[in-house]
């Protein structure tokens, strides 16, 4: 008894760290407009993917990663009225449409309090914020419109409220895309390449989230199989895959051909470390 109290006494305490998944699909999400296939035509909840984005939560901070076209539906299924912060993986329309939503958010404690949101991004990321939103960013905005502020991070970790955050970045295809690390969960999206160097960052990782939009090569994202490289050079406990199409076939199909360890997330579904 006395060695284990010993043993818990030198352990570090570990903040619990909670992955929600809010969406799961790739930009046109599943179903696809006009599509009658068998996946866009599913009864199973697991085959209904909206555009991909995930909740990160360590301790009582609470991030969002990306938000896209969904990103309001998705704050309303998990009940979300606070957050910490929004990190942005990359400038598309997929991953940043939702943010005029932000509002909402703004203005929960209305008229005791205005919370402005902070977003995350890199220099050019953040500049495709500013161009699109530009009614936000005015020197003379109009009553309103959503408060947004722009937090512009570069190649090194950097901490929001107590946490720590290491950006992962990778090639989308013509430009360049982070994923971010929080303790031992990492989570990459749109990826199509990644350095040896920056892949180092990953060492440790307990449990990875990596894109995979169809089992079939795809000039800008990984498909499982390059997915399923990267998995295995890692090495995590588990391993999730996300931003798939419709062309990845049913859920309860598709995950009988991924390895033990390595499953198709699904929206709604939460993960803790
Ligand atoms: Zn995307
Ligand atoms: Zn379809
Ligand atoms: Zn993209």
């Amino acid at each position: 008894m006395s060695i284990y109290l010993c043993n818990a006494k030198m352990e570090p305490k570990r903040t619990p760290i909670r992955l929600t998944f809010l969406g799961t699909g790739t930009s046109q999400g599943v179903p696809v407009i006009g599509c009658d296939c068998a996946v866009c035509c599913s009864a199973d909840a697991r085959d209904a993917r909206l555009r991909t984005s995930a909740m990160v939560e360590v301790g009582d901070k609470r991030f969002i990663i990306d938000a896209g076209p969904d990103f309001r539906q998705q704050m309303l299924r998990e009940g979300v009225s606070h957050i910490t912060a929004i990190l942005l993986s990359h400038k598309h329309k997929d991953h940043i449409g939702g943010l005029d939503d932000v509002r909402a958010l703004n203005f929960v404690d209305y008229p005791h309090e205005i919370h402005t949101v902070h977003i995350y991004g890199t220099h050019d990321t953040c500049e495709c914020v500013r161009k699109d939103f530009d009614y936000a960013f005015s020197a003379n905005p109009y009553r309103g419109v959503p408060q947004m502020q722009l937090h512009e991070f570069g190649t090194e970790p950097f901490e929001i409220e107590g946490v720590e955050i290491v950006p992962i970045r990778g090639e989308h295809s013509r430009f360049e895309i982070t994923g971010f690390r929080f303790g031992e969960l990492a989570y990459l999206t749109d990826f199509k390449t990644i350095s040896d160097e920056e892949c180092e960052k990953l060492q440790g990782v307990e449990l990875l989230v990596v894109n995979a939009l169809r089992f079939e090569p795809h000039d800008s994202h990984f498909s499982v199989d390059e997915a399923l490289q990267l998995i295995g050079k890692v090495a995590p406990q588990r391993a999730y895959l996300t931003h798939m199409s419709h062309d990845i076939g049913l859920h309860c199909v598709a995950n009988l051909r991924l390895p033990e360890g390595v499953e198709f997330a699904y929206d709604g579904l939460k993960v803790e470390i």
